[in-house]
């Protein structure tokens, strides 16, 4: 019989290493806290099976599994007294045991899928609860807030349904706080509560706790396919076929009474990175009010107080302050990392529920690195390969600059670093509808799951409720967006669609600045200062990567300004320079249009001659900050028309310039009309059929290279690369021709000018070809977008619109302009990599498309013994990283494909 449930001993004896796989991240972090012999209310584990087999037969479950459950609740009924506490059942009347029923993936996804507490409780368990705890409101609002919970996850009743209950129940008191009803009003409220559920479902609020616990199983299983599931998957790429395990765990109360609490802990701060205890804590609350910050909570410690006014829980319960220091002190050493701790005080008695790796800012990421390796806790190789690549973005924030002189409207926490400047709006649809508009700052009272989308395209979040813990602090954290949380004098007013704060008055679509670093809050628009990447943590960090990777890392650019700022990100050259994106200033674009216009190649051999001394120039700005370091650059690739007028008033503006009939400029854009231009006239097919422009390039290139030849007395590391190549004949066809305009331009300047001939691979039949294509050149680059396009013969422009549906579907996990479709796309390079090497050892081989800065893409870029890597300048610095990461992970070092020749230039003359 196959085992699908396991109490929490029985999963201890699973090996480590399968237990996040089989019981996820919460699940895992409970069964080791117990092994470790801490305090945590016991409970068992449906597995990531379970869901696996849940969405492969129509939502059913195995037939086993429900005696299973059975013999689990029956075994958490008996281990109650391990907790001194008195013997209870799942629906004894008399001595009530209470589950909660909790998601937990492999990676942690906090507050994206769904959970019920209090799960146990019907008309008669309640009256058991009532007498156990001796505290007849606790017992009602326990029930009240279950048949709340459980009616909003399991039958998708709208919260607002209770909320305007539990509304009519407090103004009828006259009271501000739920606290302040009386038992006997909680229990009308539940009679409501009841009533409304008969009244809109046509059917009862469940009885039979057993009936209760399935119900709330098939929700969390379900929750892992709700749309902010899949949204917050997607951008953390976490795949759908992991699913989630559920954990049901008994119940114990941080809302009995005055000696009860709750509270969430890091080992360090999470925002900082600083080695100093960090948390938040509740009074006579559940757990849940302090992660959705419905309550402004109280910190932890005495170095948190921001006020004398706070009591901190190491003020309040000393001595159970110190129990906890002692455990995170314990689960630090035993995870080597920063934890996030969730525990709960029952009548003085503390239990853990919950520890997970921290999620961090990247600040926090590289100060916990640069520390714990210095405390001996991690080697810098450990402390690499933990570190996501993705926040290393975090690091790159600007601050606000000096010269602003904004007024400060209020202040809050600081739960996520940057600074953010945007145009205020009130809901999260709001937000994604003027997202294109420029930055937006999403403003709620307090965010929920639900505002994920809109959190994940503002550029910040500013809330006037919850602490540095609350839903709103963690996901802006993890997201890497700026975020100020608490401001309690902040007031929205959602039907006027305006906020007040201090005394101004901001209307929606008006500007407000938000510093991440403080927590303060600006009226306008701020001024942004570039981000401090020297900080000499950065820099040892960065130098460990640096030390560990085996591919070079280089940049896209097309312009000295881009080169610079690849390079001050750690570039070591550039990958790929695209020399179209030179015609794109208007000069440039007028001499580009003429030639285009051109009726005969003695014609557009005059133009052309116009155009060179321009395009010699943009190399030999380029030339002129590459410092040694090598530049890649790729002949014309798109097609003419690319570069024509579009709408008619430009065709008139055009033909100002030009002198040129307006009925000639239409009849020319017909002749080079294109049904699939991509597929077309384009990259080196135009090279062939119009050479004089691949010739003029080339004299650009190589009379600014003699220009820089002679002034520094070296020469540049130059790389030619030809797009979009098919055959060995094309390539042919350009190896001759440019050797012999290189040849006349030697004779005439005396320069050496070495240079490299290579081919960039974008079509399936190059790739094929490699073993052809090889001898012939000194490099391949893979243009990975391309290859893409061409490998599932989807057009690059146009996709993006039906892959999102794939990917809802299932279909794909991600998408492969983004992230390298390995198997398919991934097979051609491995090929044309193997047969490229076979009959050119020494070739060099790099890839310059997008994917050249995914950290995923990188690591298989690495398994193939790919050389160097090159994308945009801003995702260099991940890259560098990813780049490491890739290396240790696949332990190339033991079996290097091909070591990288060193870089060398070649004087062909
Ligand atoms: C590519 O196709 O991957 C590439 C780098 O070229 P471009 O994006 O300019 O087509
Ligand atoms: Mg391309």
């Amino acid at each position: 019989m196959k085992k699908w449930v396991y109490g929490f001993l029985e999963a201890a004896q699973c090996a480590p290493e399968k237990r996040r796989d089989l019981f996820g991240g919460k699940g895992t972090g409970l069964v080791e806290m117990v092994q470790l012999g801490f305090p945590v209310p016991p409970g068992f584990i449906l597995t990531t099976q379970v869901c696996d087999h849940y969405y492969q037969n129509n939502r059913s479950y195995p037939q086993d599994m429900g005696n299973q459950i059975k013999e689990a609740v029956a075994f958490l009924e008996n281990s109650m007294a391990i907790h001194k506490q008195k013997k209870r059942g799942f629906g004894n009347p008399t001595a009530p045991l209470l589950v909660s029923v909790r998601s937990g993936a492999r990676a942690s996804m906090p507050g994206m899928m769904d959970t019920i507490l209090n799960l146990g409780l019907n008309d008669q368990t309640v009256e058991g609860l009532k007498k156990y705890s001796h505290n007849p409101r606790f017992a009602y609002d326990s029930y009240r807030r279950f048949i709340q919970m459980y009616s909003h996850v399991v039958f998708g009743l709208n919260l607002k349904i209770f909320e305007d209950i539990l509304a009519h129940y407090k103004a009828v008191r006259r009271v501000q706080d739920d606290n302040q009803l009386l038992p006997e009003d909680l229990q009308s409220v539940i009679q409501a509560y009841k009533e409304a559920i008969d009244k809109i479902c046509g059917f009862s609020f469940p009885q039979d706790v057993f009936q209760q616990l399935w119900g709330a199983i098939g929700a969390v299983f379900q929750s892992w396919m709700n749309p902010r599931a899949i949204v917050y998957r997607s951008l953390y790429n976490i795949p759908e076929s992991w699913g989630t395990a559920i954990t049901v765990q008994a119940m114990v109360f941080g809302n009995k009474g005055p000696q009860c609490a709750t509270g969430v802990a890091f080992t360090r701060n999470p925002s900082t990175g600083e080695k100093k205890f960090f948390g938040e804590y509740l009074l006579n609350a559940q757990g849940e009010d302090v992660v959705a910050g419905i309550r402004t909570p109280h910190p932890l410690c005495v170095h948190q107080k921001m006020s004398t006014k706070d009591l901190a829980l190491e003020e309040a319960m000393p001595s159970l302050y110190q129990e906890l220091v002692g455990l995170k002190d314990r689960l630090e050493k035993h995870y080597r990392d920063m934890q996030d701790i969730e525990f709960t005080v029952e009548d003085g008695v503390l239990f853990l529920l919950q520890t997970r790796n921290g999620k961090r800012t990247a600040q926090a990421s590289l100060k916990l690195a640069i520390d714990m390796v210095e405390e001996g806790l991690v080697t810098p190789q450990e402390a690499l390969v933990r570190f996501n690549p993705f926040a290393l973005d975090q690091l790159l924030h600007p601050s606000l600059a000096t010269e602003n002189d904004l007024e400060l409207i209020g202040s809050g926490l600081p739960a996520s670093p940057g600074t953010a400047v945007g145009r205020v709006f009130f809901t999260a649809e709001e937000c994604m509808a003027h997202a294109k508009g420029g930055p937006t700052i999403l403003v709620r009272y307090e965010t929920s799951p639900e505002d994920i989308q809109g959190i994940s395209c503002a550029k910040g979040v500013l809330t006037a409720r919850g602490g540095m813990t609350s839903h709103a602090a963690v996901v802006a954290r993890g997201m890497g967006k700026t975020c100020v949380v608490g401001v309690d004098s902040l007031h929205i007013d959602l039907e006027n669609k305006t906020l007040s704060l201090g005394n101004k008055k901001v209307k929606e679509g008006q500007f407000l600045t938000l510093d991440g670093a403080t927590g303060n809050v600006f009226y306008g628009e701020g001024i942004l200062a570039k981000p401090a990447l020297e900080s000499s943590d950065f820099l040892t960090f960065m130098s460990w990567a640096d030390n560990t990777r085996r591919m070079d890392v280089r940049g896209n650019a097309d312009t000295a300004h881009d080169a610079q700022n690849a390079f001050s990100f750690g570039a070591q050259g550039i990958g790929l320079c695209r020399t179209e994106h030179m015609f794109f200033d208007e000069k440039r674009m007028l001499v580009m249009r003429e030639m285009i216009l051109s009726s005969d190649e003695g014609e557009r051999k005059k133009v052309l001659s116009k155009i060179l001394p321009m395009h010699q120039e943009n190399f030999q700005e380029i030339f002129g900050v590459l410092q040694g370091r090598p530049v890649a650059i790729r002949l014309l690739d798109p097609p003419l028309h690319e570069f024509l007028p579009r709408t008619a008033i430009e065709v008139h503006q055009l033909s100002k310039a030009t002198g040129l009939e307006v009925s000639s400029i239409q009849q020319r854009l017909m002749d080079l009309h294109e049904s699939n231009p991509m597929l077309g006239h384009r990259g080196c097919r135009l090279g062939i059929t119009t050479p004089e422009i691949y010739d003029m390039q080339v004299q650009a290139i190589f009379r600014a290279a003699a220009i820089y030849e002679k002034m520094h007395r070296s020469p540049v590391s130059l790389e030619v690369m030809i797009p979009l190549i098919a055959l060995t004949g094309e390539l042919r066809f350009f190896k001759d021709r440019i050797f012999q305009t290189v040849k006349g331009i030697r004779e005439e300047t005396g320069c050496c000018l070495p240079y490299k001939f290579g081919a960039m691979i974008e079509l399936p039949r190059a790739a094929l070809k490699a073993d052809k294509i090889a001898p012939l050149v000194d490099f391949l680059s893979f243009g990975t977008n391309d290859l893409t396009q061409t490998t599932f013969g989807l057009s690059r422009d146009d996709a993006s619109s039906f892959l999102k549906i794939y990917r809802k579907n299932g279909i794909i996990e991600r998408d492969p302009f983004i992230s390298l479709d390995q198997s398919g796309v991934g097979e051609l390079i491995k090929i044309a990599c193997h047969k490229a090497q076979t009959t050119n050892p020494s070739i060099r081989l790099g890839v310059c498309g997008e994917h050249g800065g995914d950290p995923i893409s990188i690591e298989f870029f690495e398994s193939v013994g790919i050389h160097y890597v090159s994308c945009s300048p801003y995702r260099v610095t991940m890259a560098r990283l990813g780049a490491s990461q890739a290396c240790l992970r696949n332990k190339t070092q033991e079996h290097k494909p091909q070591e990288a020749p060193p870089y060398r230039t070649r004087c062909q003359a």
